[in-house]
């Protein structure tokens, strides 16, 4: 299966493709209109359908061979970059009066461009892009501005200074975004640790009592179709170890038990610490003969591995099926009364509710 990460990759590289395919569908549509108003400029005519061609060529190499996708991505920001630029330098110092459409066209594309950029590429790869793309259009825009009003055009050189500066606040709304965005990041990471860690048990680093109970509410408010067996699992006599060889000992038995106990579970099946040397497991779909088997196997394992200072310790056992109109909180009772009468009949044994 995908993990989320692998499928935030796939879904950006369909984009990005979406946005190359579209660009190519704006320029198409551009040049047709343009060429049936009359207002396409003799230059345009041959950059159209070149810059079409380019867009479609690198469509097609990232179909061929997806691995080419990165350099393909950024060969078609600076195209499409490049030929905004040069038309903003070509109406700047070519012939006077050319028409305001087409640099009004350029000026409005290039925030899109940006935008892109800042969304789609690795954020190191967008600050060049945007970063070289922006100053270069600087630069041309000045210089535009300075000639076009030299020239006594009053329009022209007021929308470029309106185009730079309205560019350089959406630079500036993006780099916001962004350091928005990492904030978010890291808010939200610390967030899930906090969660976690308040679902945890300190010691063993399984889940707590908290989690445990948390679930069992949310699976009694809730609708659900499968069974699942409660079963509670107590160390025999643990205190006489606390006793005999002092808390850490006792506190290493706990956390090898409890990684025992884990070991034996699917991962879908919940594990946790209920309190003292007492372990409550939640098996998803499973029924009486698998938890007997289950148990036993645990209580077995318990058994055979012996701690180095406090020897070997017998594990008792007491479960219930919880069918799924069955409320967990109430069955947890019969649970805990198959565990007690393990205990008061001998110990180190497995007792079904
Ligand atoms: P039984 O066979 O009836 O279960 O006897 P027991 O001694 O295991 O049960 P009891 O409830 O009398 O004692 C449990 C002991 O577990 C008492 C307590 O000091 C100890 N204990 C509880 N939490 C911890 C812990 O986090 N670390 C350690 N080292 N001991 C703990
Ligand atoms: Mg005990
Ligand atoms: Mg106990």
């Amino acid at each position: 299966m995908m993990n989320l990460r692998e499928r935030w990759i796939r879904r950006r590289q369909q984009i990005v493709v979406a946005f190359i395919a579209a660009g190519t569908l704006v320029f198409a549509g551009l040049w047709a209109f343009e060429s049936n108003v009359g207002i396409i400029l003799e230059s345009d005519r041959w950059a159209y359908p070149i810059i079409i061609a380019f867009l479609s060529a690198n469509l097609l190499v990232i179909a061929a061979v997806p691995r080419f996708q990165p350099i393909a991505e950024v060969l078609c920001f600076l195209a499409v970059a490049f030929y905004l630029l040069t038309q903003i330098v070509y109406l700047s110092f070519g012939p006077p009066n050319t028409s305001i459409y087409t640099i009004a066209v350029a000026l409005l594309w290039m925030p899109v461009l940006y935008v892109g950029a800042f969304m789609f590429f690795s954020r190191s790869r967008a600050m060049v892009a945007v970063g070289v793309t922006f100053a270069l259009s600087a630069v041309a825009l000045i210089s535009g501005t300075v000639i076009t009003a030299s020239r006594g055009e009053p329009t022209l050189p007021a929308l470029m200074i309106n185009a730079l500066v309205s560019h350089f606040l959406v630079l500036l709304l993006l780099s916001l975004v962004l350091i928005l965005r990492d904030e978010f990041d890291r808010i939200a990471s610390h967030a899930r640790n906090m969660e976690d860690a308040a679902n945890t048990d300190t010691l063993t680093g399984i889940a707590n009592r908290r989690a445990l109970e948390e679930w069992m509410q949310r699976r009694d408010a809730g609708p659900h179709d499968r069974r699942v067996v409660l079963m509670l699992f107590d160390i025999d006599h643990f205190k006489s170890i606390n006793d005999r060889h002092g808390h850490l000992i006792g506190d290493e038995v706990l956390v090898s038990t409890a990684q025992l106990i884990r070991s034996q579970m699917r991962a879908h099946d919940l594990v946790g610490r209920w309190g003292g040397e007492e372990f409550l497991v939640i098996l998803d779909g499973a029924d009486a003969d698998v938890a007997t088997r289950l148990a036993d196997r645990v209580r077995q394992l318990v058994t055979v591995a012996a701690h180095p200072v406090a020897g070997s310790v017998t594990l008792s056992a007491g479960f219930v099926v919880c069918e799924p109109a069955q409320s967990v909180t109430t069955m947890f009772r019969a649970a805990d009364a198959a565990l007690y009468a393990a205990k008061s009949s001998g110990r180190n044994r497995v007792v079904a509710g």
